[in-house]
């Protein structure tokens, strides 16, 4: 059996994941192995879904060996910001074609790794397998290792061909890629009794910068994100944490369980998304880093801290209240945002009227239940026609969605707010409950519904669709 396939089987029965939990021992011996529906959209290959759980680490070069549409496919495929280096928002490509299928593409990538030291020098080099150079058998493992050992620079294969799976799957793959070679390989220059990781947070347009400020007024040290503004350095001296926060499950878990086995860094599950929940993560972290060594008075200066942000929060949000208390939301996202969107919804007096368990743990689930008071309004699938009809009929006042259900949300003359990683606004913390409360606002109450939802001059000619 291929390396590949024995870490593919390995991830798909991941046993903290909470869906694995939830099946019987024969389904979960069975795995994942949901087949593709013909002609509908995969949503990503598990090359995509690598890069994007890598890309954010912005100090590194990320190479993807490969045809360069893989490359154009994925490069800025989410608005994640760095701080400081720009070499992640380079596409680096070995751009191969036909004459690399017969001849090999080992060379060219030795050549381009060679290139990219000599005229950018990155810490590390990323290199990402593709469908491709898959299947002609390219050694690109060898090649790293060679490279490695030639130029002195860390030179990190990462194995997610876009046929090996789903972009969820490629997100864990592109994980194992840091245990493998990355993880516990330098020493952070020093250390404290609170440093913590941070697992799944990408910083998407900005969200880790809303929340670090946070971490900071506590004294507690974000020593390493996967992989939001990280740095190479960060990532591979993140083993000296005390305890992490994970949030995003369905990603990144195979990081956190492992680093848990190995490295002793305990971890939960949390969410920045909403007032409460951002509270929540604060005091949970607080209290498990004073059970391995952090300063006793951790939680109470938290406690100090929460009562002043959340009475600035609450202050931001007052003005709306008004405006869209009892609006009807439709929610169609998926995972950690099925359930702190809705929570931090409610904030406002918004009423849910569904929200979409796509991409959803059994603990999602759970958390639904316990925030709404029923599963009435979990849905599983809406298909396009079905939401548009629940549109139309003017069941939800505005929709909560990723970009591709958008034009469902237009078409029916529906206010709509982009929620997923396309998003330009930045939700988390508690400066992000109002940036998002301010945003649904404004698609509320902006004028072209009004004038959108007006008959056309030539709907009211005389004997027009007759
Ligand atoms: S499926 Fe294969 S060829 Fe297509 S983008 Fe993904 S890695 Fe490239």
């Amino acid at each position: 059996m291929s390396a590949l396939k024995q870490r593919i089987d390995s991830l798909l029965v991941e046993p903290g994941c909470a869906t694995n939990q939830a099946k019987s021992d024969k389904a979960r011996k069975e795995g994942c192995k949901k087949p593709l529906t013909p002609g509908a959209a995969a949503g990503g290959c598990a090359f995509d879904g690598a890069k994007i759980a890598l890309q954010p680490v912005v100090d590194v070069a990320h190479l993807v060996h490969g045809p360069i549409a893989c490359e154009g496919n994925s490069w800025d495929s989410r608005h994640v910001y760095s701080s400081g280096p720009q070499t992640y928002r380079t596409g680096f490509t070995t751009d191969m074609a036909e004459f690399d299928v017969i001849y090999g593409g080992e060379k060219r990538l030795y050549r381009a790794i060679k290139e990219i030291i000599d005229k950018v020098n990155p810490p590390a080099i990323f290199v990402y397998q593709t469908c491709l150079p898959a299947m002609i058998g390219d050694d690109v493992e060898g090649v790293c290792k060679a490279a490695s050992a030639k130029f002195g620079t860390p030179v990190i294969p990462v194995n997610a061909p876009g046929f090996a799976g789903s972009k969820n799957l490629g997100n864990k793959l592109g994980g194992e890629a840091l245990l493998d070679h990355v993880v516990g390989t330098l020493e952070p220059e020093y250390t404290t009794d609170c440093d913590i990781n941070l697992i799944g947070e990408y910083n998407v347009v900005g969200e880790f910068w809303q929340v670090k400020p946070l971490f900071d007024a506590l004294g507690i040290r974000v020593l390493a994100t996967f992989c939001g503004d990280a740095r190479y350095r960060d990532i591979a001296g993140s083993h000296r944490a005390k305890a992490a926060i994970m949030l995003c499950s369905q990603a990144l878990i195979n990081i956190a369980r492992k680093m848990d086995e190995r490295y002793d860094i305990p971890f939960f599950e949390g969410s920045f998304y909403g007032i409460a929940d951002m509270s929540d993560c604060l005091r949970r972290i607080t209290r498990l880093l004073v059970e391995r060594g952090a300063p006793a008075d951790l939680p109470e200066r938290a406690e100090a801290l929460i009562a002043r942000e959340e009475a600035r929060a609450w202050a931001r949000l007052e003005k709306y209240r008004a405006r869209l208390a009892g609006k009807r939301v439709l929610l169609f996202t998926g995972g950690v945002k099925s359930w702190s969107v809705v929570s931090a919804l409610q904030e406002v007096g918004m009423e849910i009227v569904g929200t979409s368990m796509r991409k959803s743990t059994q603990g999602d689930r759970a958390k639904v239940v316990e925030i709404m008071g029923t599963d009435a309004h979990m849905f599983d699938e809406l298909p396009p026609r079905e939401m548009y009809r629940m549109l139309k009929e003017s069941q939800a006042d505005v929709m909560l969605s990723g970009g591709r259900s958008q034009f469902v949300a237009l078409k029916a003359k529906t206010p709509w707010v982009e929620i997923n990683q396309e998003r330009h606004h930045a939700y988390a913390g508690y400066d992000g409950v109002a940036n998002l409360v301010a945003e649904i606002d404004k698609a509320l109450y902006n004028p072209i519904w009004s004038q959108v939802r007006q008959p056309a001059p030539w709907e009211l000619a005389e004997g027009w669709g007759e």
